[in-house]
């Protein structure tokens, strides 16, 4: 894994991760690795971590660090001569970051974290409907349906998921505070820790995540945000 670099994005729910991660992929064939996704995955295995993996879930259990850090090892071991790999939903806590430094042996950790507002996220997150027959989502804040609450792609009934409602909005964003500042603290120590503004535009964003990894970005450009009003 010399050539290839791991990145780690951190951003709240509604930061745009998932837009910003596409495009990564898109345009730097990078591969991305869920680890939520991986372990579903690794559950349907007959193997040693496939069983482990399987069993926790069924026991309702969370699974741990360990386990989800074998995951990560595995996938890396498998994909290794990718150019890079975008994880998400790892490392969570500073136990996992430690194991992934570990993974990563020489291989660079790049820490790329989108800040917004966290009135911008709920009026992102809040907009949001989906359709009960075809899961498209429109949001009514940026790409209102023609008729309101109705599917423009099919027809079907619009409602807005239990997850969006403002007030879990602001349960999952306190969740995700008090669970990146010690990751943020962790990074910049080691001086591999970058912020974007996203507030901005997704096409923005991406300019200035694409500076920052091909290193053409000036230090004129870096964002500058009040640190009291971002979800960081
Ligand atoms: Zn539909």
């Amino acid at each position: 894994m010399t050539e290839c670099r791991i990145l780690v994005f951190l951003g709240a729910p509604g930061a745009g991760k998932g837009t910003q991660t596409t495009r990564l992929v898109r345009e730097f064939q990078m591969k991305h690795l869920s680890t939520g996704e991986a372990l579903r995955q690794k559950a349907g295995e007959d193997t040693l971590l496939g069983n482990q993996a399987r069993e926790t879930m069924e026991r309702g259990e969370l699974v741990s660090d360990d386990l989800v850090a074998e995951v990560v090892r595995e996938y890396m071991t498998d994909f290794r001569n990718s150019t890079g790999f975008i994880l998400d939903g790892f490392p969570r806590n500073l136990a996992q970051a430690e194991l992934l430094e570990e993974i990563a042996g020489k291989t660079p950790i790049w820490v790329i974290n989108i800040r917004v507002d966290e009135e911008v996220v709920i009026n992102r997150l809040s907009g949001r409907r989906q359709c009960t027959e075809c899961g498209r989502i429109s949001n009514v804040n940026f790409s209102p349906p023609r008729q309101e609450d109705v599917c423009d792609a099919c027809g079907a009934k619009l409602v807005q998921r239990p997850d969006d409602l403002p007030d879990v909005i602001q349960r999952r964003l306190q969740v995700y505070r008090e669970q990146t500042k010690p990751l943020a603290d962790f990074y910049t120590k080691k001086g591999c820790y970058f912020e974007v503004d996203g507030n901005q535009n997704a096409d923005t964003v991406f300019k200035r995540i694409s500076a920052h990894l091909t290193g053409e970005e000036s230090s004129a450009e870096s964002p500058n945000l009040s640190a009291d009003q971002s979800v960081a």
